[in-house]
């Protein structure tokens, strides 16, 4: 995350060289072939990594309890005479138990080890000692097993904050430490300040010599602290430059398509049903302004559920084919592609746009006769899903891509899509609505548009969370709105990342409910790994109205619009994440009808219960994302992983948000000021960006 250049320091004291924090981590002090073996396996290969691999928690060890407060199960302190001579006690052939009575002022104690027989004699009646471990306080009577110690004054081990690594190898807690103890004397005072002077000063920013001791071995909390919102700064602030400068890449590339301002989106919107709300109109112009430069768009636009994403893309697509291209449309799975087919078609066609629907499951022929249409340019609008990728298929003249839902692609195969035209505008549409300064640094590549209101008269859907006790009252509510003439979605818990095993648990829940509870209604189920043929079929007839209850994995998390279906009964929900649970929500509410959507949970935990106490309360994605967040952290959020950014070393993008607000206004004044990092007092951020982004994120 840091970095330093091997270059000959003119301030350094004895003239001597720089570090070289390139080197074999093998030659620290005290590693040798056989650790550096262990260290590799954790990422540690050089200097560099050795110092920069930073502790999970601490121990803190350095304030002494009295015997009389300790708690039973928690890790103190003492500071004690020893009262008697070590005892032994052995038990059976290599084993036994060693005993030493101690005390302070306050009362006495026993240390206990098991099988530590080297210790034997190590301990003198009379002598100071320091031990560190977890107190057993039972009926008086107060115990530490195996503790660590020191012998008076001496704190090697203890009388301070002790770093723990995260380890899954077979390198104990002392042997890395002592590692990097030995690896941060090597770099002690060496470092070059990778952070300008300017920021240090504005941010109160502590050096980075410092910061790095400290955050191994710092002398307090307060050390502690600084160091780490110093190293936090400094990751967050080049992701959110390295992105910036990414985006300005594409910004300064001006040979992007300069569409017509000729051909008018208001055509299409006064065309449509229905009004287009505040918001649409808003992000619509974003989107006509980027068509119309001759930039190249790379735009995110996000929006709640039911928002009216589709419709915008619909309306953009139909400017780029009317200015003479072809465009693309990615979605996640084939019933989403199909389903965009349709409204694609539903819009276009009036205009004589003509659209394809392009899959995995096409039949040969068909595909062969698409694909000749394609370069022809017989088509216009290509929809599909991965199937869109393969290399033979090829495009006349690709103007414009869309893809939807785009957690699901990650970036690369987003830049697949592109490369089939020649600088595309690209519009990504995700429907997992994010805070701004999550999307900010997830996706600060692309520029954001929001669309933040719903359509009106929106009938706001019912949430109940319900425990299994109310099972009986939750199937007749059920048969209650079938009989009305509604149909019902179950959807069974993601039991784990194996298909079959989810596919297992969908269908004996049908059996189940087919034969017993709802035996006089029409049940079917759906699951991802199905045919292709059986999950239209399925869903065409759950659209017809020819199933009354469908039960499915989530596979119709994304986008199915089914109108008549009014309710949504979630099992398990507690093994949903808040914002997979609204976007399951968002399946129902999408007609005339009033809608429900019934919570399932099993478990008594205070975090379950608040979690479907949230999906009860509120209706707002964006809102709901925000807690989720706060409630898992980032890193559970949605795996960083599929956005194709690299793991933060350090920060937590939920924890550190605050910094990351202050980032980010750094980051959006140096854009303004210096996009290209060019100005002596920010070399130094150049440097950082380019050694720690040289492999980058990929578009
Ligand atoms: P999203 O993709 O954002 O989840 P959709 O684009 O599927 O939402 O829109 C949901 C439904 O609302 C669609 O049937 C669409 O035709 C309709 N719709 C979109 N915009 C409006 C609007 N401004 N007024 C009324 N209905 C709208
Ligand atoms: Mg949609």
């Amino acid at each position: 995350m840091t970095r330093w250049h091997e270059k000959e320091r003119p301030h350094s004291a004895k003239g001597e060289k720089m570090v070289e924090l390139k080197q074999n981590v093998q030659y620290v002090k005290g590693v040798g072939p056989a650790k550096a073996e262990l260290l590799h396996k954790l990422g540690i290969d050089t200097l560099e990594d050795l110092i920069t691999y930073f502790p999970r928690t601490y121990e803190d060890r350095s304030k002494p309890k009295y015997i009389s407060d300790l708690v039973d199960g928690q890790e103190a302190l003492i500071e004690v005479i020893a009262t008697s001579n070590m005892s032994e006690v052995r038990i059976g052939k290599n084993r036994s138990i060693l005993k030493l009575i101690v005390r302070d002022e306050t009362g006495a104690c026993t240390i206990t080890w098991f099988n530590q027989k080297y210790l034997k004699g190590k301990f003198k009646i009379g002598e100071k000692y320091k031990f560190y471990g977890k107190a057993n306080v039972k009926y008086g009577k107060v115990e530490m097993i195996n503790p660590v110690f020191d012998i008076e004054d001496n704190s090697k081990n203890t009388g301070k904050i002790i770093p723990i690594y995260p380890l899954t190898y077979s390198l104990s807690q002392n042997g890395i430490r002592n590692a990097i103890e030995n690896g941060l004397k090597i770099v002690s005072g060496k470092l070059d300040e990778t952070m300008p002077e300017y920021l240090l000063k504005e941010y109160h920013l502590e050096g980075l010599n410092e910061a790095i001791k400290q955050i191994h071995f710092p002398d307090n909390f307060q050390e502690y602290k600084k160091a780490r919102d110093r190293l936090v700064f400094e990751e967050l602030l080049s992701m959110q430059l390295a992105l910036s400068g990414l985006k300005n890449k594409y910004d300064n590339e001006n040979n992007g398509i300069t569409y017509s301002k000729d051909v008018k989106m208001s055509d299409v919107i006064n065309a449509l049903p229905f009004h287009l709300t505040k918001a649409q109109l808003n992000v619509l112009e974003e989107i006509d302004k980027d068509m119309e430069s001759n930039k190249t768009m790379n735009r995110l636009l996000q929006g709640d559920v039911g928002s009216g994403k589709t419709i915008v893309s619909i309306i953009a697509t139909y400017k780029a084919v009317k200015c003479g291209y072809q465009v693309a449309i990615m979605a996640p799975t084939a019933i989403l592609a199909e389903q965009h087919m349709q409204e694609f078609t539903k819009v276009l066609e009036l205009f004589g746009i003509k659209c394809e629907l392009l899959l995995g499951g096409t039949r040969t022929k068909k595909r062969k006769e698409i694909l000749e249409n394609l370069e022809n340019g017989t088509i216009d609008v290509l929809i599909g899903t991965h199937a869109l990728l393969v290399e033979d298929v090829v495009f006349k003249n690709l103007g414009f891509v869309v893809t939807d839902e785009q957690h699901r692609f990650g970036v690369r195969q987003r830049g697949n899509i592109v490369a089939k035209g020649n600088n595309p505008d690209v519009l990504v549409m995700t429907a997992t609505p994010i805070p701004r300064t999550l999307a900010l640094i997830l996706y600060g590549d692309l520029d954001i548009s929001i669309i933040d209101e719903l359509p009106p008269n929106r009938k706001k859907i019912e949430t109940y969370a319900v425990t299994k006790g109310m099972e009986e009252r939750v199937n007749n509510f059920i048969k209650k709105n079938i009989d009305e003439g509604r149909q019902a979605y179950i959807v069974c818990p993601l039991v784990e990342e194996n298909e079959e095993i989810n596919a297992k648990a969908v269908v004996e829940l049908t059996e189940k409910y087919k034969n017993e509870v709802f035996k006089e209604y029409r049940v079917e189920y759906l699951y991802g790994k199905m045919k292709q043929k059986e999950k239209d079929e399925i869903m065409h007839n759950f659209k017809d109205g020819k199933i009354d209850i469908l039960i499915s994995t989530t596979v119709i998390e994304v986008g199915v619009n089914v109108p008549n279906a009014s309710l949504m009964i979630i099992e398990n929900a507690e093994h949903f994440g808040l914002a997979q649970l609204h976007q399951l929500r968002g399946r129902v509410g999408r007609g005339e009808y009033q809608s429900y959507c019934i919570l399932k949970y099993e478990g008594k935990s205070k975090e379950v219960k608040q979690r479907m106490k949230i999906m009860q309360e509120n209706t707002d994605g964006f809102i709901i994302a925000q807690k989720d967040l706060e409630l898992r952290g980032s890193g559970e959020f949605f795996g960083t992983k599929q956005h194709g950014l690299p793991e933060f070393k350090i920060a937590n993008l939920f924890e550190d948000m605050e910094i990351l607000k202050c980032v980010q206004s750094v980051a959006l004044k140096i854009e303004k000021t210096d996009p290209k990092l060019e100005r002596e007092e920010n070399v130094c951020l150049k440097k950082l960006i380019d050694e720690k982004f040289t492999k980058r994120v990929e578009i």
